[in-house]
């Protein structure tokens, strides 16, 4: 079999800019083998072999660009990252195996031991413990403030204040902090801002624009977008890539499988049609829920009501496919209403094609002191509800018998 051309072939824009993000989704990062593939190859391969020994050094060394390692980097992966960094609109985007292996690599990875980290309390899990628990065994110090008050954070900067770390709108109350407040504050300071930006997707806010130095996605929710692998990325400039991340990810080996950064590369295509949707569909639940005497409150921030309404209008194109509110009954209520749900099921998932909800006061949030849930606002009749691609109506019908069950 003959092959024509010789060379690989690769997409790239010019001015990735002057395409939409939905053009970017389908097309940016797109790199052909010479069989000219229409869909993405996938290069399930560990590593590559070279012509000859002199080859071999040559790329090594890093005179010669080719792939040596799946483990460094990878054909698919690499396609993967560049679609994101084109997103994004960042210089850099660096793929790891899961969301937790992308927020604690962009934190171990510009951090020694004698410094400090200035966070939002309301975090991922997850990452309250990488903060609470792990960097202080290695001489780490961590301060956890009310991220929506911008006083707490200049407060609690400290000179060696690293970097501060933010959620928003935060999980699972879906408050909206001010972005690009904070990543002032943190540049007064000397210090980089981390933002993780999984609640909002690349699509509904840009923090990088806003100011932040690193974003980080979970991209196990809405990238993938079907409930199948796990993935994450971290998206940076070059020289904060080239200069802590690179050898960190090298060394230290947090890599995605090159099946599911395919995985997550043919999510890319579809997820501006799946936000969307989800999102039209999470605001009229949202106003459904609030017309509710069952219902004591409902957080949404696409919504009026939302105490920082006006902050996730000026940072976010969208409420968000996400709907949190509190059932009356307390955990009891919470638990009646969850199992009389027929189609939305429970789960502590998010961003997926079927719609979850979780109850994070006896989950994600479980191994808080009731005291401490209090103080991030999780009372016990929380539900936080992922909007996911059914018709809007079958999942309010689903709510509303639900609701009736109270
Ligand atoms: C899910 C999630 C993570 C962790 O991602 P994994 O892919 O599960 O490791 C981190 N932050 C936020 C906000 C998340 O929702």
């Amino acid at each position: 079999m003959s092959v024509a051309p010789k060379t690989p072939s690769r997409f790239v824009p010019k001015d990735p800019k002057a395409l939409h993000p939905e053009t970017r989704l389908v097309h940016a990062g797109t790199t052909r083998s010479p069989f000219g593939e229409t869909s993405e190859a996938l290069y399930l391969t560990q590593g590559f072999v070279y012509d000859n020994a002199e080859a071999c050094e040559a790329r090594f060394k890093g005179e010669d660009p080719g792939f040596v390692y799946s483990r460094y980097s990878n054909p698919t992966t690499a396609m993967f990252e560049e679609r994101m960094a084109l997103l994004e609109g960042a210089e850099a985007a660096r793929a790891t195996a899961s969301g937790m292996a992308a927020v604690n690599a962009a934190l171990l990875c510009q951090l020694s031991a004698g410094d400090h980290v200035l966070a939002a309390r309301a975090l991922f899990g997850s990452c309250r413990w990488i903060l609470e628990d792990f960097l202080p065994r290695f001489g780490v110090e961590t301060t956890l403030v009310d991220g929506t008050d911008l006083d707490a954070w200049r407060a609690g900067v400290k000179p060696n204040t690293k970097v501060l770390f933010l959620e928003s709108p935060t999980n699972p109350t879906l408050d909206i902090i001010d972005i690009a407040a904070v990543a002032e504050i943190a540049h007064k300071a000397g210090a980089r801002l981390v933002v993780d930006n999984v609640f909002a997707t690349p699509l509904l806010q840009h923090p990088l624009e806003l100011g932040a130095d690193i974003v980080v996605y979970s991209t196990t929710k809405h990238v993938d977008g079907q409930g199948r692998c796990l993935g994450g990325v971290i998206l940076s400039s070059q020289q904060f890539a080239t200069e802590h991340l690179q050898t960190f990810l090298r060394q230290t080996g947090p890599s995605i499988s090159p099946f599911n950064a395919w995985v997550m590369l043919k999510g890319l295509e579809t997820l501006a049609l799946r936000v969307e949707r989800m999102q039209a569909s999470a605001g009229k639940i949202a106003d459904a829920l609030a017309g509710e005497a069952k219902i004591a409150k409902v957080i949404y921030p696409g919504r009026d009501d939302h105490p920082q309404a006006a902050l996730a209008r000026r940072q976010m194109s969208g409420g968000g496919t996400l709907v949190t509110f509190v059932v009356d009954g307390g955990k009891d209520g919470a638990f009646r209403f969850a199992n009389a749900l027929r189609l939305i099921r429970i789960s502590n998932n998010l961003g997926d094609a079927k719609s979850l909800i979780t109850h994070p006061a006896t989950t994600t949030h479980q191994r808080f002191t009731p005291e401490a849930r209090a103080e991030m606002g999780i009372s016990d009749g929380l539900l936080r509800l992922s909007v996911g691609l059914e018709h809007p109506d079958d999942l309010i019908d689903d709510l509303k018998a639900a609701i009736a069950a109270l």
